[in-house]
């Protein structure tokens, strides 16, 4: 008889947005005349850049004719798009990256995912709380956990709680841990870390051995300037991070599907009897064996918002999304309650008011009063109790009705 993965059976059912979507429903159903804002989704809404339409229409075009016609493409990303990201995200930061240290793919989500794939199973992970899940689920479909604890922590997991007494920054464990997962803007926060914290947590990789998993998924939405747009812009960090980077967010490809990883080529792990092995070489492996690449038509869509008017086009889209943000953040304050990120990000990170502190309740209370549904800030992790996600990816006209009706909150 054919035996399951059982370490599937650890992970807890996808409960979180399935009960936000049961409660949204129940409330429509009796309340049909309702009408229902949606502050709580995590996909982009605007099209896509028209400089990304335009170049996938040639592109398209290319693949009718016999002269131009392309089958598999190179499994690491084409060259072209390569060497954009190395000018555009990194060269003309100063940041030393190269092109063949980038590989392209289907998006972030996999890669984020995939990663643990080249790291021992025993190896020892880290990860923030509240978190975005991919990073612990998928390391709980390896095996490299135990079971889930009453207390909502996976056995066997260093989990480093956020929240705001600590800025939502993540502080570096007493304890040795192999692999770090960092994201920054963070999604669920809106918050970033800064560049003492990245110091920090580089400093302690290089000490430990770990490597940082630093996922850059909204980097473009950073307005600061003293905010860390990659983690290559840390002293040392090309010994002891990769970096995840995503178009989806970035120019609306979340349905186009296009990402990348930065993996330095003298980033090292220690094989069991102490020799060093380039984990660059082990994702090429593993890449090029699971992966057949990106389509050609995605890449150039992609490829495109790497040019003067792509980047004015894809700066509007963050612009709108950002706008939206301002307009949140700036009605809950109105309405005295106590907000975080959306800044640098997509994503709010509203307290609970003191009279209800629960996020389901508080959750309950927009839902049925004001007719808004975030996201309960507990469905990430235990220390999200006592917060809410809202975001910014809805119309600028729901936005604004959605605000007028918190500005007026009593609780
Ligand atoms: C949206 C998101 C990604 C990117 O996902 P894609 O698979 O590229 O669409 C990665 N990390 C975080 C934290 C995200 O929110």
């Amino acid at each position: 008889m054919a035996k399951v993965n059982e370490n599937y059976l650890k992970l807890p059912g996808s409960y979180l947005f399935s009960e936000v979507g049961k409660r949204a429903a129940k409330f429509q159903k009796e309340n049909p005349d309702a009408k229902i804002i949606r502050l709580g989704i995590g996909d982009v809404t605007r099209p896509l850049p028209q400089v990304c339409i335009d170049a996938m229409k040639r592109a398209a075009d290319e693949m009718g004719k016999v002269e131009t016609f392309r089958g598999y493409g190179p499994e690491q990303g084409y060259a072209f798009l390569r060497d954009k990201i190395a000018d555009f995200n990194y060269k003309r930061r100063g940041l030393d990256v190269s092109a063949d240290e980038i590989f392209i793919s289907d998006g972030s989500k996999c890669d984020c995912g995939n990663i643990q794939e080249i790291f021992a199973l025993d190896s020892k992970i880290a990860i923030a709380d509240p978190v975005y899940p991919v990073y612990l689920d998928t390391n709980v479909m390896a095996g490299r956990t135990g079971d889930l604890k009453a207390d909502g922590h996976f056995e066997g997991v260093v989990y480093l709680p956020c929240s705001a007494e600590n800025n939502f920054s993540p502080k570096p464990p007493a304890e040795k841990v192999d692999m770090v997962y960092l994201c920054s803007p963070n999604n669920p926060t809106g918050t970033t870390l800064d560049k003492p914290a990245l110091e920090a947590w580089v400093a302690y990789a290089k000490e430990n051995d770990a490597v940082i998993l630093f996922d850059a998924a909204y980097a473009a939405y950073i307005t600061e300037d003293n905010v860390p747009r990659s983690i290559y812009e840390i002293d040392g960090a090309r010994d002891v991070a990769i970096e995840f980077r995503s178009f989806s967010k970035t120019a609306g490809f979340t349905g186009t599907r296009c990402g990348y990883i930065v993996i330095p080529e003298g980033l090292t792990g220690t094989t069991s009897t102490g020799e060093r092995v380039p984990f660059k070489n082990l994702w090429a492996r593993r890449h090029t064996t699971k992966f057949n690449g990106t389509s050609y038509i995605t890449q150039r869509g992609a490829e495109a918002i790497y040019s003067d008017e792509g980047q004015v086009q894809v700066k509007e889209l963050i612009t709108y999304y950002l706008e939206n943000a301002k307009i949140i953040r700036e009605s809950l304050s109105a309405a005295g309650l106590t907000t975080y990120g959306g800044i640098n990000a997509p994503y709010i990170w509203l307290k609970t008011p003191a009279d209800i502190p629960s996020s389901w309740d508080f959750f309950d209370v927009l839902l049925h009063k004001l007719h808004i549904i975030g996201t309960p800030g507990a469905g990430f992790g235990p220390c999200g109790e006592g917060y809410l996600r809202l975001t910014s990816f809805n119309s600028r006209e729901n936005t604004i009705e959605a605000c007028d009706r918190l500005k007026n909150f009593k609780g």
